[in-house]
């Protein structure tokens, strides 16, 4: 990046919350160490006030499960999943600094190419087309890269005192569901569809953090594994289905189109762009809670990943993006179709059965070929072997064995030739009253870092004489500012009283009483209070206050006696600030 001469929103973020106690990078005594931030007091209760809002969009409303399971994880859970061969990005060495980048995000910055493009390049690929874009290391401008490797992002450690016993960083929460499906189906009373949630710290050694809480190398996720049988239709997609979402499916992104069509969830699916009507109702739900978050729907798009794109597990995964005034279009939620993939893993790898039975509300009658020996000519024509052929008989497919019959009248049967007149093939009714399936995924996953910053930048504002941070109320760290109009004794004390009443019936409260009302107010706008009450003279006559609030700075005056259950309201949406009181001319 190129250094600018004006600080951009980035910067001014950036600096607002080191200054205010959001966050800032980790470790800065010892010279800081990219990649790891420290959330400060503001910063942690706003990160797990979204957190939170996400338990209640996701987990909650939908009756689902949430678990807390190990970071670090035995080498044979990412063995099964895949993760071991494919968690990789390709790395290139300045030979001149020998500083280490990806290969990919050093075209994409310099020769301005999408991911599409490069994550499409091999290494020799990528080596060639680093030259070619005349590519320079950001750090010492040389020219001369080594040839880009593969590297494995996951954290490698050993696990007690065994060298051979590797464990691995979790990159991510979703296979501590996985492992733990058979336990959690009991759970769930053995009904399907059901859904598992987790919320923890994700590993990843990325190569060259560079993008604040975008890119951290340990970072909090949020991954819902919904589990469910394909057959069935959603129950939810009524609810969401007249939804709009902006979409580039797979089939424009391959013609280059990047502007996004509007559409409702019906339409997608009727179009076919959403595989599976649940991925469609998780990406409505995505929208949604971003939107929620501040971030207008024109803002919000989702991006079809083509196959050289997608995750290995994945038949079908969309990007949620949001734009950022930095760096564009950027990944806010992963939305992957995982199949059946990785419960099948884990059972082939575990031999433990992941299957569920799910019974029919009517038992079904359905039809089945079977193939039977005809003794009385087998015997004669195959003597000894024929007990053999009765056995391989049993092993085959009794449908494939009809059509060998029928298109090259015989079958074979390792080295015997098995006429029309050694078997009877015929078709039996057989009662089924339910059946045994491995559980399909959909699963969305978000990074509450990069929420966290994407909700900041979304609520930045800068106005002629202060910076106000326009944070949705249900989330903002600090609900409402106390403060005495001047500082005299009755009027402190007073102030103290109302600010415990709040600290008591559970509001995020802070008194203030320092310098003029007018600063104070600044440094509540700052970090994104939504409102603030004075206590003034008045009080102590009519036993009113005023609320001041942090978008229009508008002034309304109340009762001490309505103050919680107004303030109840307001925070639960459930009131305007017109409606907390009479306006203050
Ligand atoms: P992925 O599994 O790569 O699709 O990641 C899921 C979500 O986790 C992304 O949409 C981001 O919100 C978040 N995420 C992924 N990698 C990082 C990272 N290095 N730092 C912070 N957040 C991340």
């Amino acid at each position: 990046m190129e250094p600018k001469q004006t600080q951009d929103k980035y910067e001014k973020i950036t600096e607002l919350a080191k200054r205010r106690g959001f966050f800032w990078p980790s470790y800065e005594i010892y010279g800081g160490v990219a990649g790891f931030v420290t959330f400060g007091p503001l910063g942690t209760i706003l990160k797990r006030r979204i957190e939170d809002k996400f338990r209640d969009f996701f987990i909650r409303r939908f009756g689902m499960q949430e678990i807390e399971s190990s970071i670090i994880t035995p080498g044979k859970v990412f063995e099964a999943s895949g993760h071991l061969a494919h968690f990789k990005e390709p790395l290139v060495e300045c030979l001149k600094c020998h500083k280490r980048f990806r290969a990919d995000h050093l075209l994409q910055e310099q020769a301005k190419m999408s991911d599409t493009e490069t994550e499409k390049l091999s290494l020799k690929e990528l080596e060639t087309t680093l030259k070619e874009k005349d590519i320079h290391c950001p750090e010492c401008h040389s020219k001369n890269f080594d040839t880009p490797k593969q590297f494995l992002t996951m954290f490698t450690t050993t696990i007690g005192p065994y060298s051979e016993a590797t464990g691995y960083g979790r990159p991510e929460a979703a296979q501590g569901i996985f492992v733990e499906f058979k336990r959690l189906y009991e759970y769930a009373r053995e009904k399907m569809p059901f859904g598992v949630a987790q919320i923890g710290h994700a590993l990843r050694n990325e190569i060259s953090p560079r993008q604040g809480l975008i890119r951290l190398r340990e970072f909090t996720i949020m991954d819902v594994e919904y589990f469910f049988d394909p057959e069935e239709p959603c129950p939810w997609i009524k609810q969401i289905e007249n939804e709009t979402i902006h979409i580039i499916p797979a089939e424009l992104k391959k013609k280059n189109i990047k502007k996004p069509i509007k559409t409702t969830i019906k339409k997608a699916m009727e179009k076919g762009y959403v595989k599976t009507p649940w991925q469609a109702f998780f990406m409505a739900q995505a929208k949604l809670f971003l939107t929620q978050l501040g971030v207008p729907p024109d803002k919000q798009r989702f991006i079809e990943k083509l196959e050289w794109e997608k995750a290995h597990y994945s038949l079908q995964s969309f990007d949620q993006e949001i734009y950022l005034d930095r760096w564009g279009w950027t990944e806010v939620s992963g939305l992957a179709y995982r199949t059946d993939y990785d419960l099948s893993r884990h059972m082939e790898s575990s031999g433990v059965d992941m299957r569920v039975y799910k019974e029919y509300e009517k038992p079904i009658t359905k039809e089945r070929t079977v193939i039977k020996p005809v003794m009385a000519k087998l015997g004669p024509a195959f003597k000894k072997d024929a007990a053999k052929i009765v056995q391989l008989l049993q092993k085959i497919n009794p449908k494939d064995a009809e059509t060998a019959l029928e298109k090259q009248g015989f079958i074979m049967l390792e080295s015997f030739k098995i006429l029309p007149d050694h078997v009877k093939i015929s078709k039996e009714k057989i009662e089924e009253k339910g059946k045994h399936f491995i559980p399909h995924v959909v699963e969305p996953s978000f990074g509450s870092d990069r929420l966290t910053y994407i909700t900041l930048e979304y609520a930045y504002q800068q106005k002629e004489d202060r910076t106000v941070l326009k944070l949705p109320r249900e989330i903002a760290p600090i609900q409402i500012g106390v403060f005495p109009l001047l500082n005299r004794d009755e009027l402190l004390k007073k102030a103290q009283k109302i600010h415990k009443k709040l600290f008591d019936a559970g509001f995020s409260v802070e008194y203030d009483d320092s310098g003029s009302v007018g600063r104070r107010y600044a440094r509540m706008d700052e970090i994104g209070t939504p409102l603030c009450i004075t206590i003034d003279h008045q009080t102590l006559k009519d036993k009113t206050v005023t609320i001041r609030d942090r978008d229009t700075r508008k002034q309304v005056r109340t009762s001490t006696k309505r103050l919680i259950s107004t303030l109840h309201d307001y925070f639960h949406n459930n009131k305007r600030f017109e409606e907390l009181g009479t306006p203050v001319k």
